[in-house]
């Protein structure tokens, strides 16, 4: 009888163990993703690495949305990429996170990469001056903190409004890169797009010019919006999203790079 009982002992113990080591190492696979994450972005070529990215040959697809949240488009794109298990990137802009932070909360909850986009999306606000410019990556950085529960939260990764590479405030967007490095960021462009931005195409049309934005290139850095003033690019999401899989694509966001 002792011995029986002994044993039950001994049994649960080991049952015990066994928990503790599941919750051991899921607690550190959470905490390593985040720690590894900063700890590529303090590295010195952060930007070069960044820059190479849509340069590579891998099938890897990273889809970002701008400009939301917006509670009309951002709750389908969610729902969505749920269905698909996709995690994307959302570039937020700090004035909508403030408006709809539950959103932002969601995205985050559901793994996708909240990243900045600066607080207003007024070029002539946002390149008044250097102050300005860092000023308006680091009260987005604090919105989406207050919206997701961390302090000092920073997403190191900034795209431009309408992108480094379009001609206006080229002077500006040059000179205040260089000051996006001392705050351990760096901007990214995209190389495929569907145009959902230029409000004129049909839903079909959209998904050709992601086709044809696509074809031949290898890593893909995708620009969509989810915004209000735009196409409803949720309407083509999942056949974009089929289409990138039949094509041979796995889908990446920033915590993956
Ligand atoms: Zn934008």
């Amino acid at each position: 009888m002792f011995f029986i009982i002994k044993r039950k002992k001994v049994i649960l113990f080991f049952i015990l163990c066994i928990l503790i080591c599941l919750i051991v190492y899921f607690i550190f696979n959470l905490v390593n993703k985040k720690t590894l994450l900063v700890s590529a972005f303090e590295e010195e070529n952060f930007q070069d690495k960044i820059s190479n990215l849509m340069n590579g040959n891998e099938k890897i697809a990273y889809l970002t949305f701008d400009d939301g949240p917006t509670s009309k488009s951002t709750p389908k794109i969610l729902e969505i990429l749920s269905e698909e298990n996709v995690k994307a990137t959302f570039f937020v802009i700090g004035k909508h996170v403030k408006q709809n932070p539950e959103l932002v909360k969601q995205a985050y909850n559901d793994g996708h990469y909240i990243a900045n986009h600066g607080y207003s999306h007024n070029n002539n606000k946002l390149y008044s001056s250097g102050d300005s410019f860092i000023n308006e990556i680091k009260s987005t950085d604090l919105e989406i903190g207050k919206a997701i529960g961390i302090d000092n939260y920073s997403s190191h990764i900034f795209r431009f409004p309408n992108g480094y590479m379009a001609n206006a405030f080229k002077s500006q967007k040059q000179q205040y890169a260089k000051l996006l490095n001392d705050i351990d960021y760096a901007y990214i462009d995209w190389n495929c797009l569907n145009k959902d931005s230029e409000k004129k195409y049909t839903n079909s049309e959209l998904l050709n010019n992601l086709k044809n934005s696509c074809k031949n290139k290898g890593t893909l850095v995708i620009l969509m919006h989810d915004t209000s003033d735009v196409n409803e690019t949720d309407l083509v999401l999942k056949d974009s999203i089929d289409y990138l899989k039949e094509e041979g694509y796995i889908f990446n966001n920033f915590y993956d790079f």
